[in-house]
């Protein structure tokens, strides 16, 4: 192999790596709570072009997450209310989260007032076009704490 040809090689290379580098696309989305148990979103909607969501849940209210805590748990509609209601017996410092759920999509930890947290997910979860809902798993807050998110 000539010292030519190897370079020729490295630059194939390189191109190569070029456009799947560039087609990552992290999309950053916030949503907040507060302690009237409500999300300030009724629907998130995620760009077909994203590779992965950079989620920010704040919590605006004062109240600590024992009393008002908040999270953001996304799952498919279909499976929203068998999830939270199976997340709603779960103790507290779980999170409200079941562990190694497969219809848990994307889950954030419990938050009080004056508190945020960011989870990073990433959209290959998502089918385009899907039907999902994300929500607030902490026991009796998913009726008024939920929303649609659409990918696509
Ligand atoms: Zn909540």
């Amino acid at each position: 192999m000539s010292s030519k040809h190897v370079v020729s090689c490295f630059i194939a290379a390189l191109l190569a790596w070029a456009p799947l580098q560039a087609a990552a696309k992290t999309c950053s989305v916030a949503i907040d709570s507060n302690d009237a148990m409500q999300f300030d979103k009724k629907e998130i909607r995620i760009a077909a072009d994203c590779t992965q969501v950079k989620l920010t849940l704040r919590h605006t209210g004062a109240l600590p997450a024992e009393v008002m805590g908040h999270n953001w748990v996304l799952t498919t509609t279909a499976n929203l209310e068998a999830l939270a209601t199976a997340a709603g017996k779960l103790p507290a410092g779980s999170d409200h989260v079941p562990k190694g759920d497969a219809r848990v999509l994307a889950a954030s930890k419990v938050i009080g007032g004056g508190q945020s947290t960011t989870l990073t997910f990433p959209t290959s979860v998502l089918r385009k076009g899907g039907d999902y809902t994300f929500f607030c798993s902490v026991p009796g807050h998913w009726s008024m704490m939920k929303g649609k998110l659409v990918f696509g």
